[in-house]
């Protein structure tokens, strides 16, 4: 093979769109970095000096994550790459992914290779993604996090059972629970085991009740609901105790709850029969509020009333 000489390596990663750079370990300065540097983000290629430049030109947010990563990939001699926002000499953010070639001399670290990408395109093209996943989600009846129904589906649902109810005269029940000290599991256990949480408890509390019209869905943060046509207030009675129980046998563990060491419910369980000119809503805001007495007088309870006035 013929050697290709110094001058062909520099025109080679001159014209390319990434940029080249090349940190010198020991003191921590950049020994090389490709004038395309100037294109991208307006920084004069002698400007980038030591290490600190780099640093310092980052987005604050991104900073501590990207600067603790990088260093201890390459103490350990470990290859990688890093996305972060890179600033302007204008004062604008780009989305650059740094990836990195840790370069080793009889074992120790000599010196980091790279190229800087520009990924901003990807990025904008990423978040308009997830803008969109959100707006379907809206306009959809099923909740992403569980799956069940969300709250959409749930006046949806409530003005057709309402509706029926009226017409038929039959009881019509509704319970509200919501989970106790969620905050607190939480902040204690981090939001990823917290929306699992989320999906166990949904899971859970689907199969207390199992008529056909029966139906089930997440109203809030940690708010469901159960909307039981047909029911009445000993029925629906049955149906509050199964959600305590099943959530009890789950056994998830909450050390920072003040009611157990387990992650408990509170409810507000409601029956109405749907009089005529009535106001499901009015009905709802009824049930919210037994639900807010199960919080006041301890939590890890139902509070219950049936609101029929022929019973
Ligand atoms: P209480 O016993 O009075 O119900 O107290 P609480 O802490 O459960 O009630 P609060 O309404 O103050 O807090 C609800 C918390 O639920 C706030 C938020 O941290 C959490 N939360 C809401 N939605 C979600 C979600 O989708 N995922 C996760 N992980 N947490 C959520
Ligand atoms: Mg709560
Ligand atoms: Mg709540």
């Amino acid at each position: 093979m013929t050697a290709i000489d110094s001058d062909v390596y520099k025109t080679l990663l001159e014209s390319t769109k990434a940029i080249p750079w090349r940190i010198d370990w020991a003191t921590m300065t950049f020994s090389y970095i490709g004038p395309q540097i100037e294109t991208l983000l307006g920084w004069q290629q002698n400007s980038w000096v030591g290490v600190n430049d780099w640093v310092e030109r980052m987005h604050p947010d991104d900073r501590d994550y990207v600067v603790e990563f990088c260093v201890s990939q390459s103490r350990a001699g470990v290859d990688h790459e890093a996305d972060y926002r890179a600033l302007t000499s204008t004062g604008e953010y780009v989305w650059i992914r740094d990836v990195v070639h840790v370069v080793r001399k009889d074992g120790e670290v000599e010196a980091l290779v790279g190229f800087m990408f520009d990924i901003s395109e990807r990025k904008k093209t990423e978040e308009h993604l997830i803008r969109l996943q959100k707006q379907l989600e809206e306009y959809s009846f099923q909740d992403g996090l569980t799956g069940i129904a969300n709250r959409r589906m749930f006046d949806t649902v409530l003005e057709r059972e309402w509706a029926t109810a009226q017409r038929s005269g039959l009881p019509l029940s509704l319970l509200i629970l919501d989970i106790d000290y969620f905050k607190q599991y939480n902040d204690h256990y981090g939001h990823i085991k917290g929306d699992e949480c989320l999906r166990q408890v949904a899971k859970t509390l689907s199969l207390a009740a199992n008529r056909p019209r029966d139906f089930i869905a997440r109203i809030g943060g940690e708010e469901f609901v159960w909307l039981l046509p047909e029911t009445d207030a000993e029925s629906a009675r049955l149906v509050a105790h199964k959600c305590l129980h099943l959530i009890r046998q789950q056994q998830i563990a909450h050390e920072h709850s003040a009611v157990s060491p387990l992650v408990t419910l509170s409810l507000g369980v409601g029956t109405t029969q749907a009089a005529v000119g009535s106001d499901p809503l009015h009905f709802v805001e009824q049930v919210d509020k037994l639900l807010y007495q199960a919080k006041h007088n301890g939590r890890m309870r139902a509070e219950f009333a049936d609101f029929r006035t022929d019973v």
